[in-house]
Parts: structure tokens; sequence; C-alpha cells
């Protein structure tokens, strides 16, 4: 048996759906970006959705558009993907790093709070591998210290939060932007690809300029004009567009997304339920406020464990199952260790070094996961 950590969910619909993209002769950012962003926007509940080339690139575009660069401090959490770290340097301001809640592994409000000082200009909380961060906590230090929120919703399509006025989605406005990933791992592809939600027209209508070389019109507007339109750059920006063959499988990928969350969901609480039975292993924490959409399914290894947690991923190999270290911490990384010499993380540290995930993907069978769950049992239960 082999298997893996997840697969993409596509079929015939995404390659006709880009079939009729090539068949069109309008290949780059046009028509079909824009149906892509419309249908995204609705999704999340969002007045403006603006696609670009990748969850990174919608990162750095969100401080340059918020106005964050040279002398500003964002307040981030080191467990993350290190792109979010990178996109703050790309805009030339500076990451600061801070702790995790030790059961949701999402930012720890407290640390935030700590951390702010004259120069911070944003929090970029990140919804860890789906789950839902403390927005409730964090929108309230942002007010109270006039701090911009940054969502870092990588693996958040398809989240929810309740803050307080019922279940709503993940990417809809409560803080100034939100930034979504289409890369494989994610809960929709495709194949690279991101999206920026936010609630102001302005910001919005930036956002698509800088996308855009600074171009004031869009390719789209000059093709269907009537009239000869020159257009102008109005400032240095970037090439950040998605094409209409990414967003024509975006559309494809959409019409799959709540079949997706809830097929996520409900191997999440198989997994749940049934690796209750092995004492060494803690399952992910989802808080009353969240609904994750299972991105990953995170397990901690107790530290009493009767093996290590990288003796355990061995072990789950050697038997065909492939496992995934836990999140990573940025301030660990040889790329940033000058810059880190004197971050201080334990609860993140200990939090990353005992974590695995485990295999997950909506295509997945009941004996598949059984296999998996066996697995454990077997690798990971005391006798
Ligand atoms: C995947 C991921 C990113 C980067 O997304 P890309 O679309 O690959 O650029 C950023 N942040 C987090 C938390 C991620 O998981």
């Amino acid at each position: 048996m082999n298997i893996p950590i997840t697969r993409p969910y596509l079929d015939e619909r995404e390659q006709e759906l880009v079939a009729d993209v090539i068949a069109s002769g309008w290949v780059t950012q046009g028509p079909r970006v824009e149906e892509f962003e419309e249908t995204f926007a609705a999704y999340v509940g969002a007045p403006h959705a603006v696609a670009v080339t990748s969850c990174t690139t919608a990162l750095h575009l969100s401080l340059l558009a918020l106005g964050i660069g040279p002398g500003d401090e964002v307040i981030i959490p080191s467990m993350t993907f290190i792109a979010t770290a990178n996109a703050i340097l790309h805009a030339g301001a500076t990451p600061v790093f801070v702790e995790v809640h030790p059961r949701t592994v999402n930012i720890d409000p407290q640390s935030v709070e700590d951390a702010i000082t004259p120069r911070t200009k944003a929090i970029m909380p990140v919804h860890q591998i789906g789950m839902p961060a403390g927005m409730a906590a964090l929108l309230d230090i942002g007010a109270r210290h006039g701090l911009k929120i940054i969502e870092d919703a990588a693996c958040a399509v398809g989240s929810e939060v309740d803050l307080g006025d019922g279940w709503e989605k993940v990417g809809r406005p409560r803080g100034d932007l939100a930034c979504f990933s289409f890369h494989p791992r994610k809960l929709i592809t495709t194949g690279e690809g991101g999206m920026l939600t936010c609630a102001d027209e302005a910001t919005a209508t930036r956002l698509r300029r800088l996308r855009h070389h600074g171009m004031s019109v869009s390719d789209r507007t000059r093709h269907s004009s009537g009239r000869v339109v020159a257009e102008e750059y109005v400032e240095v920006a970037h090439n950040y567009r998605m094409t209409d063959l990414q967003a024509a499988m975006g559309l494809g990928q959409m019409e799959k997304l709540a079949g997706i969350v809830e097929a996520r969901r409900r191997l999440a609480a198989r997994y749940t339920e049934h690796l209750a039975e092995v004492e060494a292993l803690t399952p992910p924490f989802e808080p009353a406020y969240a609904r994750s959409n299972y991105q990953s399914y995170c397990v901690r290894l107790a530290s009493d464990a009767p093996c290590s947690r990288d003796e355990l991923m061995q072990k789950m190999l050697d038997r065909g199952i492939s496992t995934r270290r836990g999140i990573m911490t940025i301030h660990r990384e040889p790329a940033y260790a000058d810059m880190c010499a004197h971050v201080e993380l334990p609860i993140t540290e200990r939090a990353s070094d005992e974590t695995l995930l485990i295999p997950l993907y909506p295509q997945m069978t009941d004996d598949e996961q059984d296999a998996v769950i066996r697995a454990l049992k077997d690798c990971a239960g005391r006798e």
C-alpha cells in the first residue's frame, strides 16, 4: 500500500475548462480571472477579490498596498511557512516573531501585545493549516494600537469563524486584507496561484495596478475599447498576474470546494474518534469559535511516547504511509539565523518538534484511513 500525504482533486472538468481557454486565444489575465475573482468573493462573502500568482505575492502586495515598508515592523508567528516572513522582507519591513498558543498553535495574542513597539505597523496572523486564529482578540489589539491586520489565510479557504454574528468564511473582511494560496498542497489548486480579499474599493484598485506593472488600464479594457487607449504607468510595480488558464482551473475547483471541505471534515472527525485510543497522540484542537477546513491533520506526540517523532515518521514510511513534520519554525532556518540570533520561542519549538501531519485528502477511502490508524496504533501505542 502507498498512501500519500495529500492528492489534488482534479478531473475532466478542469481539463475541459482549461481547453476552452486555450481555444479562446486569450490565455493570460482576462475574462476567466475576473470570473474566478467574482466567484471567490461571493464564496467568502467579500466585496472584492484580486487574483495574483501566489499567496507569497499576495502577502507582498498586501504590505505595499497598506504602505508598510522600511523601518516598519510586522508581527507574525515564527511557526508558519517561510513565505510569511519572506514577504515582509521583500517589502523592506522587519518581521517580529512571536509565540503560538500551545494547543491551537495559532499566534498568541498576549505574545503579540508584548511585542508591540512604536514601529509596529501590522499583525499578520496565520490560520495554521486551516485552523482559524483567534481573530476577536487580534482585532481588538489592532484597534487599540492602530495596527493593520493582514490574514495569512494560505491554507484556510473554506474555514469558518464565529466572531459573535454566526459562522462566516475566513476571507470575509474583518481585518484589512486576507491572502489565500492555490498551491497543490492547499484545498483547491490552480497549479500556482493566490487571491486577496478586502472590503475597501480603493485598496482593491491599487492591488490590481500593483500586480500589473502599475498600468493605468487593464489589458482587457484596452482590448475591448473601440478607441485607441493610451496607458500610463503610474508607479513602479510588479508582474503578479494570474493567467486565464489558472483561473479556469480555479473555477472548476470552486465547483468542488464545498464537497472537498465536507469530505475533509468527515475524515478528520474519523481520525479524532479512532486516535482517541492512542494515549501518546493528541489530536488537533478546534476552539469553539473555529471550524477548520482540515487542510492538514496534525497530531502531537507526547514527550514520553515509546518512540520519537522522527522514528514514528520512518516507521510509517516503511509501511508506505507518507507523513510530514509539523509546521516549521522560521527563526531556526539558516536564512534567518543572523536576524534571529536572540529570538527565543520555546513553546513554538516544542510544538513544531512534537507534531506530524498525517495523510488526508478528499478521495481517501475508509480502508486507506484505517491503514493509517492501524499503523499509528502499532507504532505509537504502548504495549
Ligand atoms: C503555502 C503557504 C504560503 C505560500 O503560498 P504560495 O501560494 O505557495 O506562495 C504562505 N503562508 C502559508 C501559511 C502557507 O501555508
